[in-house]
């Protein structure tokens, strides 16, 4: 088997205490020798600055490349330009092109601002820097939750890929069938960039349901059950986590995903004990 290539996910850290803690993260995340890390941008561009400033800090720290993830909702393409052009300054060669989350208000699925949809920012990006950024764009195997329907969502996704994306990364799922799914349609629609499962270790009830709820991801009823009477086991639900997630992680590589990207949640110890867990399975 080929070996695992993997890419880990950051947010700004939004408290002193987690600025703090970000080295140390960085430190035992880059010993696991990832192919680069992305950081998030918050919706509505309130983390852009945040965004910045944490990837400078995981280059000079780690080493390793870094990717920003940059919205474009709300945005103008005098300030998409900008920013760009600051990435590119600061040796940035890769972006995660997304239209970000709308406000809870918005009435229509365009996002507000000079650009409507991520395939827009993609061509941006391509006309303005042409090949110098690699760009990555968000994938939907359970659909996105604004679209009118599955077929639609797909052929939004192809437009990103006639836009000029490079590789996609799959929004968090937990039914590996749904990811076959998609990429058998790709196959189908001739669409032959890399579509990298994103993977979120499972730490908590809580958190967990309330992230499935929030991007459209479908929990499987017995995996939500399980973690429901666990709650307040730590231990157990982090053992029943890391066992779900593992068989996940094994189930695609070992069917032809060509890597794996992790949403850290900035927590080094939950992604890293997956990757042992599956090093004897699929070494890294
Ligand atoms: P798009 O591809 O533009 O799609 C948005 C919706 O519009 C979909 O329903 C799509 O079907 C529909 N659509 C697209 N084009 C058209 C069209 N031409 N006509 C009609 N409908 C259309 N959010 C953040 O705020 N910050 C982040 O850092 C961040 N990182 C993410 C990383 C990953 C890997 C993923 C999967 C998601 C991330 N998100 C992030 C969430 C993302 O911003 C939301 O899911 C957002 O609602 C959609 O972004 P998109 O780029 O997929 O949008």
């Amino acid at each position: 088997m080929a070996s695992l290539s993997f890419s880990f996910e950051l947010f700004p850290p939004r408290t002193p205490e987690g600025v703090a803690k970000l080295p140390l993260v960085l430190d035992q995340l880059a010993a696991a020798h990832p192919a680069y890390f992305s950081v998030t941008y918050g919706a509505g561009g309130s983390d852009q600055e945040g965004t910045y400033e944490t990837l400078l800090t995981v280059v000079r720290h780690t080493g390793v490349e870094a990717a920003p993830h940059l919205t474009c909702v709300g945005s103008t393409r005098k300030h998409i330009a900008a920013l760009l052009d600051r990435y590119r300054e600061a040796g940035v060669r890769r972006i995660v092109a997304l239209r970000g989350d709308l406000p809870a208000t918005a009435l229509s699925p365009a996002a507000p601002g000079e650009f409507r949809y991520a395939n827009e920012l993609v061509s941006f990006i391509r006309q303005t820097h042409g090949d110098h950024f690699k760009i990555e764009v968000a994938a939907y195997p359970e659909m996105h939750p604004q679209a009118s329907g599955p077929g639609a969502d797909f052929d939004n996704f192809r437009r990103k890929v006639e836009a000029g994306a490079d590789a996609a990364i799959t929004q968090l799922f937990y039914n590996p069938a749904a990811y076959f799914d998609f990429m058998e349609r790709c196959g189908k629609a001739g669409i032959t960039i890399p579509v990298v499962p994103g993977i979120m270790p499972i730490t908590s009830y809580a958190s967990i349901t309330k992230f499935c709820a929030g991007c459209g991801a479908d929990l499987p009823r017995w995996v939500r059950l399980r973690l429901e009477e666990l709650q307040f086991d730590r231990a157990a639900l982090h053992d029943f986590g890391a066992g779900v997630v593992t068989r996940l992680c094994e189930t695609l590589v070992k069917n032809g995903a060509p890597g794996l990207h992790f949403y850290t949640i900035n927590q080094a110890e939950p992604t890293l004990r997956l990757l042992r867990n599956l090093a004897a399975a699929v070494p890294a």
